[in-house]
């Protein structure tokens, strides 16, 4: 393995200690998702799901967010604190399924399904989420379709594989959008199926927004923070997971004791395992800057958070 080098280290050491500092200043909150580098969960205030950082964003007292994730989870933290300012590191860091489920096109295709009932899942942007009854993270997605009265229709959107597992999941019939997560549609079945072989005694977990044919050799499937409760209470102690790579950094700080090998993806890349790439676009130095220039901002439109908040709330109710 590549030996880091001690200035590298002290540089990082002495950046985490300076937004430490910053933030304490400005009386802001670092929310980091799982997928984030480890340096960045490190400093974070708190580090969870989408519905672990959504309810985060709905209690916290902070004046300022800085939200060390992708754009559309910035805007969930802005749709629920319309009056504090919200900061990404980076604005590029967009979402495969957000960004495939164009709001134009989407309003275009609900057109051909009036009386349905429109549940989305989080990962989408907050104009999507406007034209929702419900939003749902992969935590409680099983819940808010339960919740849905029987004779309702259903238009899911905008994760195909995701969907897919709730109408197995609930038994409910849905019109699905054809969006997908370029992540966990990048792991080989090949590939998993040879790493099972070699250890047959690991435990394959899942996300559901992998395809369908990864799913159907998983022992267990779940969201991000499913996953990790699964793997601190199983008495097994190796494990296969198929999600973003980034989870792994938690899972070996909960359990160092287990063995956890990421399922590998159809590429061959430097890790074998699957990344975020916009996930990976922040940085510390990023997250300096915008607490330091507090830019970039998320901004809204007032009317637009206010029709975005009555599905998010449904949502956090659940
Ligand atoms: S892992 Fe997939 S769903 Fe999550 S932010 Fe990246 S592209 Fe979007």
């Amino acid at each position: 393995m590549r030996q880091i080098s001690p200035i590298i280290i002290n540089k990082k050491i002495l950046l985490q200690q300076k937004i430490i500092k910053l933030k304490k200043q400005k009386n802001a909150v670092i929310l980091a998702h799982y997928y984030q580098l480890p340096e960045i969960q490190e400093i974070a205030d708190f580090v969870g799901d989408s519905l672990e950082l959504s309810r985060k964003a709905a209690e916290t007292e902070a004046e300022i967010i800085v939200f060390a994730g992708v754009y559309f989870m910035a805007e969930t933290a802005k749709i629920l604190n319309f009056n504090k300012k919200v900061l990404v590191p980076d604005v590029n860091a967009g979402c495969s399924l957000a960004d495939g489920c164009p709001p134009d096109k989407f309003r275009e295709f609900l057109k051909d399904y009036p009386n349905h009932k429109v549940v989305t899942y989080i990962n989408c942007s907050a104009e999507i989420k406007t034209m929702s009854d419900y939003v749902c993270t992969s935590s409680n997605a099983v819940k808010v379709i339960n919740s849905i009265p029987k004779e309702d229709k259903i238009v899911f959107a905008p994760d195909k594989n995701l969907g897919n597992y709730l109408i197995k999941e609930t038994g409910r019939e849905m019109v699905l959008w054809n969006g997908s997560c370029v992540v966990h549609e990048a792991f080989s079945l090949e590939k998993l199926i040879d790493l099972y072989q070699k250890n047959p005694d690991a435990v394959i977990v899942a996300h559901p927004e992998s395809e369908t044919h990864i799913l159907k050799t998983a022992h267990y499937i779940g969201s991000t923070s499913g996953m990790i409760n699964y793997i601190k209470s199983s008495p097994e102690i190796k494990f296969i997971i198929a999600t973003e790579s980034g989870i792994l950094h938690k899972m070996k700080h909960e359990v160092p004791h287990k063995t956890l090998i990421p399922a590998p993806s159809k590429e061959d890349n430097s890790c074998a395992c699957s990344e975020c790439a916009f996930m990976k676009m922040n940085t510390l130095e990023k997250i300096y800057n915008c607490l330091l220039n507090e830019f970039p901002e998320v901004k809204l439109d007032r009317n637009l958070v206010d029709k975005a908040r009555i599905p998010i709330e449904k949502m956090l109710q659940c």
